[in-house]
């Protein structure tokens, strides 16, 4: 495993990648474990479509934006093979798994298709010596080259592959099959090798990281391995996301009482009034989760929670989105996030008739984020005047001497971050995880200055 060192050339020079990584973080470690093939195979890995050889896009099919996003980037990139005849395109990923035919009739131009199974056999299939499909969803171990794109001292490390959950929406099982845990062994040593490389954060990440093991037949999975994991030294802190709510125990919260472990759940409830969290075939409802939120605050007085939330799901009338508005106003999140419902081909739910249009799911989804915005404001109010530990992510583009990081309440990508000033003087912090004074706040940010 290795660090970025994009433009970097390995021993034999065999052309120039650039890979266009789509949705969510699981899919961004599949594209990192594609880099440390072609990096291994001598492949000169570049940012640029435009500069490259060979550009492999890694989709997404999980909802209608994110197909959409998908076509998006594969005519883009078809119109650069236009300009540039001897470039070659592949395709890859879960929207080509989920519908490959399709894909094929109507992107003629694209050179290659791989779905989820052969990520780490990306270079045989560019260089045509692929052999069939693997049975299964591909997934990697401490063993697989893998070159790190995330910048900052952070990763993310999947711990897990597929689902075995059949939430009624959800197209994931469909795509990626059920659930299957790395080994705890592979994962202590992936953090170790990271820990030796410099980073700082571990983001374990999974399509439910709470059910981690239990296809191994090992009891408190998790807790187990966060206790491993908070041993190892160099690495600050630790944190996990997508839990799902009835696996959250006690086990698991004593387990995020260590130092090494971030007081972060992000725990995605998807609805809170009963009749819509029984049509979504999810066990808790608004009332079970405020009770769950309790145990967890009561817990852990310093947590931070994270929520996502589904709107317009069939069904939804007035009285149902009225509960979950009332939802996000007691639950007081620190983060959340909400989805507009997407009827995905082959889920349960997609039997079920439309019945909320897209004007009415957006204008939801707004609402609820209007709530969000005057809790997530509240919370982050509260947090001026304390001095808090960052991780150093990078300078703000544009402004000298001020630089962008977050706190342990904060994931990447999703969150907000902390831009802090640095002392005149001081051109860069001082190390990967400083201390911030925090002097403002505001919906989703914080600022502050390097504490003295
Ligand atoms: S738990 Fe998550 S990934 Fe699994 S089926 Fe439900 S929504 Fe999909």
């Amino acid at each position: 495993m290795t660090r970025p060192t994009r433009g970097a050339r390995g021993g034999r020079r065999a052309g120039t990648v650039a890979l266009i990584s789509l949705g969510c973080a699981k899919n961004l470690v599949d594209s990192e474990v594609m880099l440390g093939a072609f990096k291994g195979a001598g492949y000169a890995i570049v940012d640029r479509a435009e500069d490259a050889d060979l550009v492999i896009v890694n989709t997404c099919g999980f909802i209608g934006p994110a197909r959409e996003e998908a076509e998006a980037t594969l005519r883009g990139v078809l119109r650069l093979k236009r300009r540039d005849p001897a470039k070659r395109i592949v395709a890859a990923g879960c929207y080509v798994e989920r519908d490959r035919a399709r894909l094929e009739r109507a992107f003629p131009g694209v050179d290659a298709w791989t779905g989820v199974r052969d990520f780490d056999r990306i270079v045989g299939i560019v260089e045509g010596r692929a052999g069939r499909p693997r049975e299964r969803t591909f997934l990697y171990s401490d063993t697989s080259p893998r070159l790190v794109s995330t910048p900052g001292a952070w990763s993310y490390v999947k711990i897990s592959e597929g689902c075995s959950h059949r939430c009624g929406f959800c197209a994931i099982p469909l795509i990626k099959g059920p659930y299957v845990s790395r080994s705890p062994a592979s994962i202590v040593r992936e953090v170790r090798t990271l820990a030796g490389l410099g980073v700082k954060e571990i983001d374990l990440v999974s399509h439910d990281t709470t059910w981690f093991g239990r296809d191994r037949g090992l009891e408190n999975g998790l807790a187990r391995l966060l206790v491993r994991l908070s041993r190892i030294e160099g690495v600050a802190w630790i944190r996990f996301l997508y839990g799902y709510p009835e696996e959250i125990d006690d086990a698991l919260l004593e387990a995020m009482t260590r130092p090494g472990i971030c007081r972060y759940l992000d725990i995605p409830f998807q609805h809170a009034d009963p009749g819509m969290v029984k049509a979504m075939r999810r066990g808790m409802d608004g009332a079970r989760a405020l009770r769950l939120l309790e145990r967890i605050r009561a817990k852990l007085p310093d947590v931070a929670v994270r929520t996502s939330l589904i709107v317009g799901f069939p069904g939804e009338g007035r009285t149902e989105f009225a509960a979950l508005r009332r939802f996000v106003e007691e639950a007081r999140f620190d983060h959340l996030g909400v989805f507009a419902f997407s009827p995905e081909a082959g889920t349960p739910a997609c039997r079920l008739a439309d019945t909320v249009g897209p004007e009415e799911k957006e204008a939801r989804r707004a609402e609820i984020m209007e709530i969000q915005a005057r809790v997530s404001r509240g919370v982050n109010a509260r947090r001026v005047g304390r001095t808090i530990e960052v991780l150093v992510e990078s300078p703000e583009p544009g402004a000298t001497g001020l630089w962008i990081g977050r706190g342990r309440f904060q994931a990447p990508e999703v969150d907000g971050v902390v831009r802090f000033a640095l002392p005149a003087g001081l051109s860069e912090p001082p190390a990967a995880v400083v201390e911030v004074e925090v002097t403002s706040s505001s919906d989703y940010d914080l600022a502050g200055r390097l504490a003295a």
